[in-house]
């Protein structure tokens, strides 16, 4: 049997229980829940932790990053679609690739950018794999952005910045969102700015923990 047609019953039923924990601890949309519902994490992870794929835990993926924690990635998605439903959505800091499948589940267009090739390289294949076909993959250093497909609906960032890239904020239409962690190490705040005619209202979600946005590109 391939990686990807099944785990076996046993992961099936750890799945389920995690979507189940994830609505217990306050995920309500069930639209996120049933696109996680849908999406095999385990292929998103390195086979040796294939088994621990559906922990709540965040998990390593190489060069020292990791694949976010189930239920954070539940609250960003959440957060995110919020307002209604978008079309097109940037994330930055593709990583394992997780997060853009959910969303590529979820909104019309994905477009994401990570600033090492190797991992987006491995997304790539896993995009593949999984025939999700509106993911825009982009080897670049994201607190810049991407501005040749933009303005966006939305706009996450999966690594956290000491302060929020400006690029970011002018790449969102009228109305549009972008989630975000916000600090240094160990002390970050996953914030929501919301574009409007008169400027930029923010909002606190919840204290995480992310790697940090780092600039430049790695081969
Ligand atoms: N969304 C990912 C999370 C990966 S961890 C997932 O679901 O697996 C965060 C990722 O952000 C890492 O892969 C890291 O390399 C990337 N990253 C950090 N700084 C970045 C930057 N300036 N531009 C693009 N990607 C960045």
């Amino acid at each position: 049997m391939s990686r990807h047609q099944g785990i076996g019953m046993t992961s099936q039923r750890t799945h389920d229980r995690l979507i189940t924990r994830l609505e217990r601890e306050g995920i309500s949309s069930q639209e996120v829940l049933e696109a996680m519902r849908a999406t095999p994490r385990h292929i998103f992870v390195d086979e040796a932790l294939a088994s621990r794929a559906y922990e709540d835990s965040a998990l390593p993926i190489g060069y020292g990053q990791t694949i976010s924690q189930p239920y954070i990635v539940a609250r960003m998605t959440e957060a995110l679609l919020m307002s209604g439903p978008l079309t097109k959505v940037l994330e930055i800091g593709t990583g394992s690739g997780y997060q853009a499948a959910i969303l590529s589940l979820l909104v019309k267009e994905v477009y994401s950018v990570e600033r090492i090739e190797g991992l987006l390289k491995q997304a790539r294949a896993r995009f593949e794999t999984l025939k999700l076909r509106n993911i825009r993959l982009k080897f670049d250093d994201g607190t810049e952005g991407w501005s040749q497909y933009g303005p966006y609906d939305g706009i996450i960032a999966t690594a956290a910045p000491v302060e929020v890239p400006m690029p970011l904020l002018e790449q969102l239409n009228i109305g549009g969102r972008l989630i975000i962690p916000i600090g240094k190490q160990g002390m970050q705040r996953l914030m929501l700015y919301t574009r409007t005619h008169e400027g930029v209202e923010e909002a606190f979600i919840e204290q995480v923990s992310f790697v940090p946005m780092l600039s430049g590109q790695k081969t």
